[in-house]
């Protein structure tokens, strides 16, 4: 069992078990041995693979997306461009170079923030970024005040979840117990019960932490003028589904197996996200799938500009790979955009169903 295992298992036998929502949260951010500070495994080399690692259109259009919104704004300077987990710094370094070439002006307002907990992670952010001159941040709270574009691309979906089971007699808490001398999963205290229908073994998450860290993001766009774009995978309307995964080196895992060595996420609930967003007072829009919101912030155009200048071989992976972003049963339909911005500032871009 790894490190973290034993920590945990021992502490189980000592204390009972632990909610799955404790479980989650210390695999990926225990501050010694959580999957999320000690392991920097994205990338094709790593556990997984992100959008702006398959292509580089993918952070070229959210930059652009990012400037259009800032003219929405009126185009306010300083502008804070927060990313929420920039990973590799891949998707932040191509939306600077796309919004250096066409839009005149946001490229100079910009003052970037990178909030990122993972150590391994801020230096691969620092090489791919410092001519930026980046500022680090552990927690949004030490972003300096003032109009804000925050941007989270498989963020939220590293954020633990809460799960509650139906058993014969109602909804409980649902914990990882000791059995056998191993992990288990079990149905713990009972809880109030949900307005769902559920048979006797249904699980229903939510995202307390990914509701909290969305109404800090709405309350400070709505108190300073902004927006927030966030990008991950998770069905548009709630419902019932264990959706807790574990990968290592791209293969699916036992999510009670070597605790804090492989990544562990939960489809993102896009309900309770925009709810947060909007119960803090800002508009919220969408979700909208991945393959609409690409689309319509241009993805074939610039696919068509890129390919002009491609080798038959280059043409063959770029064609792949924007293939991969948007074909239903790659990324296109379970990855979703949703938007949140102050009132003022109007829909944003690709979010208008006209557009
Ligand atoms: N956005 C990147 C990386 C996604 S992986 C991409 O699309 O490639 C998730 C990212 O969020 C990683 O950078 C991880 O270190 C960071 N992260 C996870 N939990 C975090 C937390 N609680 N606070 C800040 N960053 C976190």
């Amino acid at each position: 069992m790894s490190g973290l295992g034993e920590l945990l298992f021992d502490r189980i036998r000592r204390e009972g078990p632990l909610p799955v929502e404790e479980y989650m949260r210390l695999c990926l951010a225990h501050p010694e041995h959580g999957y999320y500070r000690s392991q920097t495994a994205i990338g094709a080399a790593g556990d997984f693979i992100t959008a702006p690692e398959i292509s580089q259109i993918f952070g070229e259009l959210v930059g652009l997306w990012a400037a259009a919104l800032w003219t929405q704004m009126g185009r306010p300077s300083p502008l804070r461009l927060v990313e929420l987990g920039p990973g590799r710094g891949t998707l932040m370094a191509d939306a600077l170079r796309a919004v250096a070439r066409v839009a005149g002006g946001f490229r100079a307002a910009l003052d970037l923030h990178l909030v990122e907990i993972n150590p391994g992670l801020r230096q691969q952010q620092h090489a791919a970024l410092a001519a930026a001159q980046p500022s680090w941040h552990d927690r949004l709270d030490t972003v300096p005040p003032g109009p804000l574009i925050v941007i989270a691309n498989e963020f939220f979906d590293a954020l633990p979840v809460r799960q509650i089971v139906r058993a014969g007699d109602g909804w409980h808490e649902r914990v990882v117990a000791c059995r056998d001398g191993r992990l288990a999963f079990a149905a713990g205290a009972s809880t109030a019960s949900p307005d769902i229908a559920a048979d006797a073994g249904a699980v229903l998450e939510t995202s307390p932490a990914g509701e909290a860290w969305m109404q800090g993001i709405a309350a400070r766009i709505v108190a300073h003028g902004g927006g927030a774009l966030v990008v991950d995978y998770g069905p548009a309307v709630r419902a019932p589904g264990d959706t807790l995964q574990a990968v290592r080196g791209h293969q699916p895992v036992s999510p009670l197996e070597e605790p804090g060595l492989c990544d562990l996420t939960a489809h993102v609930d896009f309900t309770g996200l925009a709810a947060a967003g909007r119960a803090a007072g800002a508009a919220a829009f969408g979700p909208i799938p991945q393959s609409a919101f690409l689309r319509r912030l241009g993805i074939a155009a610039r696919a068509a500009t890129l390919l002009q200048a491609a080798t038959p071989d280059q043409a063959r992976v770029l064609e792949g790979s924007v293939r991969r972003l948007i074909e239903p049963a790659e990324m296109g339909t379970l990855f979703k955009a949703l938007a949140v911005a102050s009132p003022d500032v109007g829909t944003p871009p690709g979010f208008d169903a006209q557009t």
